[in-house]
């Protein structure tokens, strides 16, 4: 096994070789998705013990209409499994099959506080983009998902950038509480195997690929062929420097971080070049980086649909996963109850 990398190095005493991470079943998978978190859920089911969710609870903080749930419960299934995950590898399972989270979600709400929930990014964010349903739910965001990464006392946590703050809130509820009732669990941190938390920016040059907010600037794993083609040929571009060696301007820089996910290293080194000495054509640069996405999207797209046209075996795995977390659930609770002191015969 490789020694474990991450982003802060854990100080506790008692650093596990857990993993622990989730998806929200609000939409559609995407290449945000895939880079900043499923590469890595891939990567190390092969070495380390790992839990990875559906994070369906949390999705009913901004979805309170679940008409859609269980269709998209399924293909996030579908779809991460097409990307690589393995359920023989990775205990996966939905959130709300383990009710143990809310137990835990209680005893951790007792040691949030109202003053830094309301200073979290993402709270923020939401409250702004929907200021008709701001609930404690989305408040205590943070630690519903402390809950689900201590429940089975994970350190490890493989997200995408837009979670780094989430997991620094997350240790300090695990302080909080070693502090007050004795250490039991290890510090959770974010984790990447290239060390940096990555942010995969949309297709318009501003913001990140997101499930449920700018569509047309993200890239689905659902999307066929032609529309991949269609929104990569939108990309906002410009007409190219005109001074050597100019420095680029960041909706540029984006195109440039999407050619180094899926584009050959010669790919890469023409267009620099091309940028450098102010000769580039972004016409065919898009185009060459079109290609390169379909050719990687593509048979994920494929094996997703196939995976999701058996329903039989989407059940299995969920019941499967749900058995195998909810016995790492029940012995982390034995021991949270009596740290608190709630045995009383
Ligand atoms: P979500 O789609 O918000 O449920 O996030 C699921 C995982 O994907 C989390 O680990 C996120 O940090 C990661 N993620 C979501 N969008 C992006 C993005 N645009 N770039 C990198 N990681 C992302």
């Amino acid at each position: 096994m490789n020694a474990p990398q991450h982003t802060t190095s854990p100080k506790n005493t008692l650093p596990s070789n857990i993993v622990m991470s989730g998806i929200r079943p609000t939409g559609m998978l995407h290449l945000g998705n895939y880079f900043g978190a499923i590469q890595n859920y891939v990567r190390m089911q092969e070495e380390y013990e790992c839990f990875f969710m559906v994070a369906d609870l949390h999705s009913l903080t901004t979805h309170p209409d679940t008409s859609t749930l269980k269709a998209n419960v399924k293909r996030v299934l579908a779809e991460n499994i097409a990307c690589g995950l393995d359920p023989n590898k990775a205990t996966f399972y939905c959130q709300s099959h383990i009710h143990e989270t809310a137990e835990l979600y209680l005893y951790l709400n007792m040691l949030a506080y109202k003053g830094e929930l309301e200073k979290t990014v993402t709270f923020k964010d939401k409250a702004r983009q929907h200021p008709e349903n701001i609930n404690a739910g989305l408040l205590t965001y943070p630690v519903l998902q402390t809950a689900d990464i201590i429940l089975h006392r994970a350190s490890y946590v493989p997200v995408g950038k837009d979670q780094e703050q989430h997991l620094e809130m997350a240790r300090n509820f695990v302080n909080r509480f070693n502090h007050r009732y004795g250490e039991v669990f290890p510090e959770p941190h974010a984790f990447n195997y290239n060390q940096e938390l990555i942010k995969v920016p949309g297709l318009d040059g501003t913001g990140k690929m997101s499930k449920s907010e700018n569509n047309m600037s993200t890239l689905y794993f659902a999307d066929d062929d032609d529309a991949i083609r269609k929104k990569v040929m939108k990309a906002k571009t410009d007409n190219g420097p005109t001074e050597k060696n100019s420095i680029k301007p960041d909706y540029i820089e984006n195109i440039f971080m999407l050619m180094k996910l899926v584009c050959s290293e010669d790919v890469i080194s023409k267009y620099e070049a091309d940028f450098n000495n102010c000769t580039i054509r972004y016409g065919e640069l898009k185009k060459q980086l079109a290609e390169d996405m379909v050719n990687f999207m593509s048979p994920i797209r494929q094996k997703a649909t196939d995976i999701l046209a058996n329903d039989a075996y989407l059940t299995e795995v969920m019941q499967k996963g749900a058995q195998k977390a909810q016995e790492s659930a029940q012995k982390t609770m034995k021991i949270v109850r009596e740290a608190i002191g709630l045995n009383y015969f």
